[in-house]
This record gives structure tokens, C-alpha cells and sequence, in this order.
């Protein structure tokens, strides 16, 4: 089989979505990019199938240009489009994690960016985590918005839904799925004691210059 890797990987990281809690039974979807009989695209977790029983073969392959898969028993997650205009729209991207986690779906309800209440906001690539607005999940207007939130990013919520996040291998997107999460958690702890005091635009700027030096090193 093509790509049984990739596939299997896939597969190990679904199952962590529900193992860690981040996205519970089978919400949320996990894709790589990926090339297959020379077609650029990507693979990405099936629609309805419950995690615990994938198999390799349920994993579909899209390619970056296609845009429904028509003759295939496998249909791909209902939101590959959003995974596939990730893909073509960052270079950097190789991998991608969807979740509904519990603190970022509740965060991203309000439908409002994260502040620097904590410097580790960095992480997603600047000095805020920017919340998709809402559209109908599978819609070509969620997959802009999402992209819109993703402008100089590698995480964002997504209104009244869940989060997204990517990098360069399943391990780093999932992390920072996984970080994304851990930030949303504290920012709703931080919102019930009143209103947190939020870093300086200064400060963020040395984080992030901190941040990149260390992504090098
Ligand atoms: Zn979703």
C-alpha cells in the first residue's frame, strides 16, 4: 500500500485525540501532506469512521486540486477543505491537527482573539491566537476565515467549533494542538478572577525574536 507510513502515523495520532482527551469519539481530524502516483496532496483521517477501528486503507488521499472524492467507498473528513487550502496556501505546513478540545471550543465561542495574557502565546507565531469566524463546518467560507486567522500563524480557534494548528511533522502540530489547549485552559481561569493584565506589545516583540533565535538554535 501507498504510503503506509504516513498512514499508520495518521492513525497513531488519531488515536491520541481521544487518548488525551483533545478531541474526544471522532471530533476533530488529523492530515499530512503527502504525494501519490506524482499528485501533490495530502492524507487525511476518513468522514464518520471511529477511531479505535481505522484501518491503513481507511485513510483517504487527496490531492491539492481535487476537490470531492466521488468514486470512493472512503469519504475524506467532511472538513478536508480547510486541511487542503492549508496545505496550498503554506509551504511550511506538513501536517495538520483539528480538534474540538474542550478549553479552546469554549474560548473560541466568544469568538474573539487570545491576548498575551501569558508570553507562551508565542507559540502559534505571534503576540496573539487569532479565532476563525464562524461558518458552517466543510464550507469554503470557514476554510477562508480559517485562513484569514492563520496570516503569519501556525495555530488559531475557530469560532463556536474548535482550534487548528499545524507544523512541520504530526508530532509538532499535535503538540501544539496540544499547547493551544493547555493556553485556552488557563486563559478561562485567568477570565473568572476578572479581567487579566496582557503583556506589552514590547514584550511580546522580545518573546517572539526570543522564541525565533530559539527555533534555530
Ligand atoms: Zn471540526
Amino acid at each position: 500500500m501507498k504510503n503506509l507510513d504516513q498512514r499508520n502515523q495518521i492513525i497513531e495520532y488519531s488515536l491520541k485525540l481521544n487518548s488525551t482527551n483533545l478531541s474526544p469519539l471522532r471530533s476533530g481530524n488529523i492530515s499530512l501532506r503527502g504525494r501519490e502516483n506524482d499528485i501533490e496532496g495530502y492524507l487525511i483521517t476518513p468522514s464518520g469512521k471511529k477511531y479505535e477501528t481505522l484501518k491503513p486503507e481507511d485513510i483517504v488521499f487527496m490531492g491539492l486540486n481535487e476537490d470531492e472524492k466521488k468514486d470512493s467507498a472512503n469519504k475524506p473528513s467532511s472538513e478536508w477543505r480547510f486541511h487542503r487550502d492549508i496545505y496550498a496556501n503554506k509551504k511550511e505546513a506538513h501536517a495538520i491537527v483539528h480538534a474540538h478540545s474542550p478549553h479552546a471550543t469554549a474560548v473560541s465561542s466568544h469568538g474573539k482573539p487570545i491576548p498575551p495574557f501569558h508570553y507562551m502565546i508565542a507559540l502559534a507565531g505571534g503576540d496573539d491566537i487569532k479565532c476563525a469566524e464562524y461558518a458552517t463546518f466543510g464550507t469554503e467560507e470557514l476554510s477562508k476565515n480559517v485562513i484569514k486567522a492563520l496570516e503569519n500563524r501556525s495555530a488559531c480557534l475557530m469560532s463556536n467549533h474548535g482550534q487548528v494548528a499545524f507544523g512541520k511533522n504530526l508530532e509538532d502540530a499535535f503538540e501544539l494542538a496540544q499547547e493551544v489547549e493547555n493556553i485556552c485552559h488557563q486563559y478561562t481561569i485567568a477570565l473568572k478572577l476578572g479581567n487579566p493584565k496582557i503583556l506589552s506589545f514590547e514584550e511580546m516583540k522580545k518573546v517572539l525574536e526570543k522564541a525565533k533565535n530559539y527555533k534555530k538554535g
